[in-house]
């Protein structure tokens, strides 16, 4: 596969990423440039509060739930899942869906007000549109999943009635022989199917993931950027991060936001949509100036968003994770399965959040890649 080169971070050029937020190197005008976010210090009070928002000792306030449904996944992309192999977590494990409500609830409660599902692949959990439902009504101001949209088509209409907002529909290649090498199994005629029905159905605005690797699907960029000016889709290019089964990650495979940013930008100038100091999500999204649309990037990698970090992680098997790179888990399934009060349940969540670090390590010598991988944690 033709892999593109030339694209240097000049505040970066060892490709060594940072774990506090600093300057972008500029990307079109002047005003593209981030405002750094510094969580350097701890406050002085270091005691957990335990009323008022969720916060950590860093003063992140935490509104954003990602919910794991299952470990299962009917594809086996390269960067997350073995090919052969894979012990599935006993279902008597696994969260009901009484017990992830109650947990969505508690966290309500205590200011989450956006959730996504993801897994695994949410849509292969059994009835995934009764806990949408159950979830709708809890009242959260957006209810998102992240899918490989192969039971899209199927589901859509069913989702969207339940209560879900939107959709991410990962896809990693415009051409079916590399999607097939990437994702291992399912069609890439599937997922574009799948992001028909989820705009029929109303879930929108459709997202486009797509985990770029270095000689992989990096010589696409251009060819995605097309795409999303053409279908007015929202492509969001992911740094690929260590959290593959295979372990076969290395930084040399990781193809730089910036890089990406730089190749579209000669090609058509961007222009930012969001601003790091006030948007906590994790995708830097920018507009193509001519207004024919947005992208995203995600670098997770090269220039972590820690800083703004407000998310939170729920596993399908009901442990809080507070970062996907953190190696320590606050195990709620027990505390739920052995009588715990909503009391402490909503301690449970605080203890976990007031215990993230500052930032996940990726880039320190000691970094050790967490024991579970991507679909294991939910990504
Ligand atoms: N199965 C669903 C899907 O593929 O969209 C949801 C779960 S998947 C773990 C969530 C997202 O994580 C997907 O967009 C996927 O591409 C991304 N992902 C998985 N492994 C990754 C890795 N090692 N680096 C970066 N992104 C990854
Ligand atoms: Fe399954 Fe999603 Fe992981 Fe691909 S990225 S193997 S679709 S969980």
């Amino acid at each position: 596969m033709q892999r593109h080169g030339g694209f240097k971070d000049p505040r970066n050029p060892a490709g060594q990423g940072e774990e506090q937020e600093i300057g972008r190197k500029a990307v079109g005008p002047e005003s593209m440039k981030a405002v750094p976010i510094a969580i350097s210090s701890r406050p002085q009070n270091h005691s957990m509060p335990t009323s008022g928002p969720l916060i950590d000792s860093f003063g992140r306030v935490h509104t954003d739930l990602r919910l794991s449904v299952t470990d299962r996944c009917n594809l086996r992309c390269v960067y997350c899942m073995p090919e052969e192999g894979v012990v599935w977590l006993p279902r008597s494990e696994i969260l009901t869906f009484e017990e992830i409500e109650r947990i969505a609830l508690v966290a309500r409660g205590l200011g989450i007000d956006s959730v996504r599902l993801t897994g695994g692949e949410p849509l292969v959990r059994a009835s995934v549109i009764d806990l949408v439902a159950r979830l709708g009504r809890i009242g959260f101001s957006d209810l998102s999943m992240t899918t490989n949209g192969s039971g899209l088509v199927r589901l859509a209409r069913g989702l969207a009635a339940a209560g879900l907002s939107r959709v991410n529909i990962s896809c990693d290649s415009l051409k079916p022989q590399r999607f097939a090498e990437i994702r291992r199994r399912g069609a890439l005629s599937t997922v574009f199917e799948a992001m028909d029905a989820a705009e029929e159905a109303g879930l929108t605005p459709v997202k486009i993931n797509v985990v770029v690797m270095a000689g992989v699907n990096d010589d696409e960029i251009l060819d995605l950027a097309a795409f999303a000016r053409d279908t007015r889709r929202v492509v969001r290019f992911i740094e690929f991060m260590p959290l593959d089964a295979g372990q076969s990650w290395e930084r040399s495979k990781v193809v730089p936001g910036e890089a990406i940013l730089a190749l579209i930008n000669d090609v058509w100038p961007l222009e930012p949509a969001s601003e790091r100091s006030v948007d906590a999500a994790p995708a830097d999204r920018y507009r193509f100036v001519d207004g024919c649309g947005e992208i995203g990037v995600i670098t997770s990698v090269t220039r972590a968003f820690c800083g703004s970090c407000n998310r939170l992680r729920l596993t399908a098997d009901g442990a809080i994770r507070n970062c996907l790179f953190a190696n320590d888990e606050h195990p709620v399934r027990d505390l739920l399965r052995s009588g715990g009060t909503d009391a402490e349940l909503a301690m449970l969540l605080r203890q976990a959040v007031w215990a993230k670090r500052a930032g996940h390590g990726i880039n320190d010598p000691s970094f050790l890649r967490p024991t579970r991988s991507m679909s294991m944690i939910g990504g």
